[in-house]
C-alpha cells in the first residue's frame, strides 16, 4: 500500500521527463500515488525490466463520481456480480483505448483480467460506498532498456483517464446491461439457495443452452445449431425469481440420477452443466439458470495422482500380499484407486453430491457384472464398486449422486431417477427403467457390506505446507488454470473439472501458502480449509497475499482441499477415533 499525501499529476509529468531515456530502473522512482481531477492513481509495483510481469496499478474514483447507484451493489450476490461486470468493461476500454505494445517487452499494454464465461467474485474490481477501484497492469514502456517516458505520459495522461471515464464512471455505461449482469447472477443465487428446500440437487431451466462452440471454447453453441433444454413434464418444476419472475425447469431430485441414453446424444453436456452449475454465468451464456448445489463434486479417474494416507476401505480392501488401504498412500495411482481417493477426499470435506461420467471414470469402480462374480470371487477382489455404495452413499450420508451411464443397465435396481437423452432431449424413463429391471431381474449379487464405512480425518502435518528452501525466497508462478509451480514443486490440477478461471488457480496457489499458519498438527484438513475460506470471507481475496493484486478469482473449498491433497509435500496424520 502507498500512504501518505498524492503527489499531483503535474509531478508525475516532470518525473516523466526527468527520465525519460534514462535506464530502466529508474521508473522506479514513479512509485506513489497521484491525484487525478476524477481518480487516484497508485502505482503499486514498478516492474524491473519491460519484459518483466507488467507493473500493478490501480485507480480509485470516489463515488460521488463514478455514481454508482446503491442498488447495484446492495446485497452480496449483486456486488459481486457488478464487480465482475466492471472487470468486464475496464477490459473492454483497455483494447478500446491504449495503443496496445510500443517498444519492448510488453512496453505499453495496459490491461486487466479477462473474465470468462463464468461470474466470480474477483478482487480487479473493489466496490463500496466510498469508491469504486479497478487493478490493472501497465507494462511501463521501453527502447531496449531506455525509459520511453512520452510514451508513458501518454498512457498516464490519455489512455487511462479514457479507460477510467469509460468504464468505471456509471453514466457512461450501458445501465441496462448492468443491471441485466446483477440481475441474472441474483437469481442465480437465489435458486441456488432454494434448491434444498425444494429437494432437489440443480435445476436446469427450460431453454438453456447447454451445448459450448467447441470444446475448447466455452462460449454457448451457434444457437442456430444448439436445441434448446425442454424438462421432462414429471420433473418440471416451477420457480419464482426475483427479477426474472415465474421460470420452470427440470429438478433433478436428491438421491441416485442416472443419465442415460444412446451415443452422441447430449449426456456429457448435461452433467458438465451440472458440474459448472456451481458458479453463476453471464448473461447469454444459456446456463444463467443452470444452477446445482454448491457442494457438488465432479469426480473422476486420475490415472497417476499421488494419495496421502486416505482411508479407502469403503471401496477397496484387502490388496494382495496383505497390503491394508485403511490409510492408502501412492506416489502413482490406478484408475481405480484414483477415483476412489477423489469420492473419499470429496467426502471428507462435506461433498453432498457426487457428478460421474462413466466417459472418465475407471471401469473396475463403477460395476462388476454376474459373470465376473463368478469367475473372480469377492474375497478375490479387492474393489467394492460404487453401483453396491451409492445407495449407502444417499441413505447413510445424504450423499447424492449423478452418474452418466450408457452401458449398464445394473445400475437401474438403484436409481431414484433415470433420465434418458434422445437427441439432445430429456425424457424421465424412470418407471420404462424399473419395469426392464423387473422383466430382466439382475442377478449381480450385492457385494457393498452392511454399511457405506467410515470416512476418516486427515491432519496436515505442519510439513505439508513448507515450500521453500531454506533461506530462499518461495517462487510461484501459475502456468495455467490447472498447472501450477511452487517452489521447487509442481502442482498438477488437470483433474479438477470445476476449476475454470485462471485466477482462481493464482487465489488457491496463495491459498496453499496462506493455510501454512493454521496447519499446527491438531486442524484437519478440513478445519484448515473452511478457516481460510472463512478468512476470504470476512476479509476478501487481498487476504492471500501481502502484494496488493488483481489477479485473484474465487474459488471453493473442495478445490483448494483437492489442492492440498495433491501437493507432493503433503503428509498427514490420521484423526484418532473416539
Ligand atoms: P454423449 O455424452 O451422450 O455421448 P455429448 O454430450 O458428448 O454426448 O454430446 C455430443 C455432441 O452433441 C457434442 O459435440 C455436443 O456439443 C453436441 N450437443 C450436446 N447437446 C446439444 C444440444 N442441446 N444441441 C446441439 N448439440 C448438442
Ligand atoms: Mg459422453
Amino acid at each position: 500500500m502507498v500512504e501518505g499525501k498524492p503527489k499531483s499529476r503535474e509531478e508525475l509529468k516532470q518525473t516523466l521527463k526527468r527520465i525519460d531515456g534514462k535506464g530502466y530502473k529508474f521508473y522506479r522512482s514513479l512509485k506513489g500515488c497521484y491525484a487525478w481531477p476524477k481518480y487516484l492513481l497508485y502505482v503499486d509495483h514498478v516492474q524491473s525490466d519491460p519484459f518483466a510481469p507488467p507493473s500493478r496499478l490501480r485507480v480509485r474514483v470516489p463515488q460521488k463520481v463514478a455514481g454508482f447507484p446503491k442498488d447495484t451493489y446492495h446485497n452480496k450476490s449483486r456486488e459481486i456480480a457488478l464487480r465482475d461486470f466492471l472487470t468486464r468493461c475496464f477490459h473492454d476500454a483497455c483494447k478500446k483505448f491504449c495503443g496496445g505494445k510500443r517498444g519492448t517487452g510488453n512496453s505499453g499494454l495496459i490491461t486487466i483480467e479477462k473474465p470468462g464465461q463464468e461470474i466470480l467474485e474477483r478482487n480487479s474490481v473493489i466496490v463500496n460506498e466510498s469508491f469504486v477501484e479497478a487493478r490493472f497492469t501497465a507494462g511501463l514502456p521501453a527502447h531496449g532498456r531506455r525509459i520511453d517516458g512520452k510514451t508513458a505520459e501518454t498512457m498516464f495522461s490519455k489512455e487511462i483517464p479514457r479507460i477510467v471515464e469509460q468504464s468505471l464512471i456509471f453514466q457512461n455505461l450501458d445501465g441496462e446491461k448492468l443491471y441485466e449482469h446483477v440481475e441474472v447472477a441474483e437469481d442465480a443465487d437465489y435458486l441456488r439457495s432454494r434448491l434444498e428446500e425444494m429437494g432437489l440437487i440443480a435445476f436446469v431451466a427450460d431453454g438453456s443452452i447447454l451445448p459450448r462452440a467447441s470444446g475448447v471454447d466455452p462460449r454457448p453453441m451457434d444457437r442456430r445449431l444448439a436445441v434448446p433444454f425442454r424438462s421432462p413434464e414429471s420433473l418440471r418444476v416451477k420457480v419464482e425469481l426475483p427479477n426474472r419472475g415465474l421460470v420452470t425447469g427440470m429438478g433433478i431430485p436428491k438421491g441416485v440420477t442416472l443419465i442415460v441414453g444412446g451415443g452422441y446424444h447430449g449426456k456429457s453436456t448435461l452433467l458438465k452443466a451440472l458440474e459448472l452449475g456451481v458458479y453463476n454465468h453471464i448473461p447469454g451464456d444459456g446456463r444463467e439458470l443452470v444452477v446445482t448445489n454448491p457442494s457438488a463434486v465432479k469426480v473422476r479417474a486420475e490415472d497417476g495422482r499421488r494419495i496421502e494416507q486416505v482411508n479407502l476401505t469403503p471401496f477397496i480392501s484387502n490388496l494382495p500380499r496383505g497390503q491394508t488401504t485403511e490409510a492408502f498412500s501412492t506416489e502413482n495411482a490406478s484408475g481405480s484407486t484414483s477415483q476412489a481417493a477423489n469420492i473419499i477426499e470429496a467426502l471428507e470435506m462435506g461433498a453432498k453430491v457426487l457428478l460421474i461420467d462413466e466417459d472418465t471414470s475407471a471401469t473396475n469402480l463403477m460395476f462388476r457384472d454376474r459373470r465376473m462374480q463368478e469367475l473372480v470371487p469377492k474375497d478375490r477382489e479387492p474393489i467394492t464398486t460404487f453401483i453396491d455404495k451409492v445407495r449407502q452413499l444417499y441413505l447413510e450420508k445424504d450423499v447424492s449422486t449423478v452418474i452418466v451411464v450408457g452401458s449398464s443397465g445394473e445400475y437401474f435396481d438403484v436409481a431414484d431417477c433415470v433420465i434418458c437423452m434422445v437427441e439432445y432431449v430429456p425424457y424421465d424413463l424412470t418407471r420404462e427403467a424399473r419395469k426392464v429391471a423387473e422383466k430382466y431381474p439382475s442377478e449381480r449379487r450385492q457385494e457393498g457390506g452392511e454399511s457405506f464405512g467410515e470416512v476418516v480425518s486427515r491432519i496436515p502435518l505442519p510439513q505439508s505446507f513448507r515450500f521453500r528452501r531454506p533461506g530462499r525466497k518461495l517462487k510461484a508462478s501459475v502456468k495455467g488454470v490447472h498447472l501450477a509451480r511452487l517452489g521447487d514443486h509442481v502442482l498438477n490440477l488437470w483433474a479438477l473439472e470445476q476449476l475454470v478461471d485462471i485466477g482462481q488457480t493464482r487465489a488457491i496457489v496463495d491459498a496453499l501458502v496462506y493455510a501454512g499458519k493454521y496447519a499446527d498438527g491438531k486442524r484437519s484438513l478440513r478445519e484448515i480449509v473452511e478457516q481460510v475460506l472463512r478468512d476470504i470471507e470476512e476479509k476478501g481475496l487481498d487476504v492471500l497475499s501481502p502484494k496488493i493484486s488483481g489477479g485473484y478469482a474465487a474459488f471453493r473449498k473442495f478445490e483448494l482441499a483437492a489442492a492440498i491433497n495433491r501437493l507432493p509435500t503433503l503428509k498427514v496424520r490420521l484423526e484418532r477415533k473416539g
